[in-house]
């Protein structure tokens, strides 16, 4: 497979190039010859096999070489490039984990490692790659047909085809248990069903070839995936949601559907909302890694420019406060990634892992990245307002990335009742 042939050539040519150069340390504690390293301060990088480490130096390099010099105008414009699925598809880094169908098969921390680079850049990007990844991928290897699988995961896996995933709807968000959307046996043909409903704020859903869609069959909750080519006229619309002030990056849109067919055999095998809930916990884990690799970039771009910008004849990086929001922002970096590492090697133990544990990491994560690309944009003063600067972005990015896939408040409920054994959601 292409993304451990060459892409590990290709990972160690470039390691030297974009590996962030670490400052010479000043200073050295006493007992130890170990240099602090700013971005890295708890050696993250010494969990990782040479593998994961190899996987992601590839991402990137792809992320800083292919993504970043688009991301201004991408976001500017709303303008998301399809073609960015087929490059990511090329270079292995969709549905990382699966095994076959041209997936690599690699261990969940290698695939947090990708969010990780691809967010660095934006978090629109990273979300167009965790729905291919996560939430159409992800459930057709868990609870697909082997005809299924053979008919979709390798086209999806090359960014051929393009998915989304639909579960939130105008009146349901937060509660999706509620949903309005409903599949009925066609009246006259055979082996079909109809759905009617409409989604919303749902990635990658105008350009999307297959749509996954939750509705209620019976008042029980069953995902089927919709072939776009295969809609008659009128029966399904993904207007685009445009205007939007955060996550720009990406392609968002609803889900119209109105008596649309879908033959039965598209029909996945799960019932209930353990099947959303399994691929949104794949997801979240991701969110969990990729959130901090926007804070990475937003403390790296703070650190150079608190070094750089003079003010009372002294760089910013000289006083106290900005030294400060920058110690609390790599603090919690360093302690979210940390956390991540080790919630993605018990996903992939024997043992496993708790639900909630994904909840509290994807909560934790996003809260104090969103807290801190906000304190560190006051670093850039006048200067934060530009999009040159890249900051605000982020600032605008993380926002949604802690309102998606369960708000914080949400997963705060989720923990409160793993915790006390008592219900808080109604
Ligand atoms: C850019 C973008 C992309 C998205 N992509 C997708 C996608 O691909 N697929 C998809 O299905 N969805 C997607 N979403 C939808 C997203 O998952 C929902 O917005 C999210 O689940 C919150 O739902 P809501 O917006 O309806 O808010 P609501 O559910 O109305 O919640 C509003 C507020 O009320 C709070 N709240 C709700 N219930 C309680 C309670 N019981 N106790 C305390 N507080 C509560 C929430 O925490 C939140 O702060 C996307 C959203 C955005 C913005």
């Amino acid at each position: 497979m292409s993304f451990l042939t060459s892409t590990t050539r290709q990972a160690s040519r470039l390691l030297s190039r974009h590996h962030l150069p670490l400052p010479q340390p000043q200073t050295r504690c006493a007992s130890s010859k170990t240099p602090f390293q700013w971005d890295d301060p708890l050696s993250s990088q010494s969990l990782l096999t040479e593998e994961e480490i190899s996987i992601q130096e590839t991402a990137r390099s792809y992320c800083q070489d292919r993504l970043l010099p688009r991301v201004l105008d991408a976001y500017r414009n709303e303008n998301y490039d399809r073609d960015i699925l087929r490059e990511m598809g090329s270079l292995g880094l969709l549905g990382p984990t699966i095994q076959g169908y041209s997936c690599p098969g690699v261990s969940s921390v290698a695939s947090g490692l990708i969010t990780r680079e691809v967010e660095r850049v934006d978090s629109g990007y990273r979300s167009g790659m965790s729905v291919q990844s996560s939430l159409v991928m992800g459930p057709i290897d868990q609870f697909g047909s082997k005809a299924q699988k053979d008919r979709w995961l390798e086209k999806l896996a090359q960014g051929e085809l393009v998915g989304c995933f639909g579960l939130t709807e105008p009146n349901h968000g937060s509660d999706p248990g509620s949903m309005e959307t409903t599949a009925k046996p066609h009246p006259t043909k055979k082996g079909y069903y109809l759905l009617s409903g409409a989604k919303t704020w749902i990635t990658n859903s105008p350009i999307a070839d297959l749509l996954l869609v939750w509705a209620k069959v019976d008042g029980q909750i069953k995902g089927f995936i919709i072939e776009r080519a295969a809609c008659p006229t009128g029966t399904l619309e993904t207007p685009a949601l445009k205007n939007k002030n955060g996550l720009r990056a990406s392609i968002t849109g609803m889900i119209q559907l109105d008596n649309c067919p879908v033959p039965a055999e598209n029909m996945l095998d799960v019932t209930g909302l353990k099947g959303p809930f399994s691929c949104l916990n794949s997801a979240r884990f991701g969110i969990a890694f990729g959130v901090v690799g926007a804070l990475e970039d937003c403390i790296e771009r703070a650190r150079t420019y608190s070094l750089e910008r003079k003010q009372f004849n002294n760089p910013l990086a000289k006083f106290q406060l900005v030294q400060k929001k920058l110690a609390d922002a790599a603090t919690d970096a360093s302690y979210g990634m940390l956390a991540a590492i080790q919630v993605g090697r018990l996903k992939d133990s024997e043992a496993g892992l708790a639900p909630e544990m994904i909840s509290m990491i994807k909560r934790q994560n996003c809260d104090r990245a969103l807290h801190h690309s906000r304190t560190l944009q006051e670093i850039f003063g006048g200067n934060a307002v530009s999009d040159e600067y890249h900051i605000g972005r982020h600032v605008a990015n993380l926002f949604v990335t802690q309102t998606y896939e369960g708000q914080s408040d949400i997963h705060a409920l989720i923990l409160g009742r793993a915790i006390t054994g008592l219900q808080a959601f109604f």
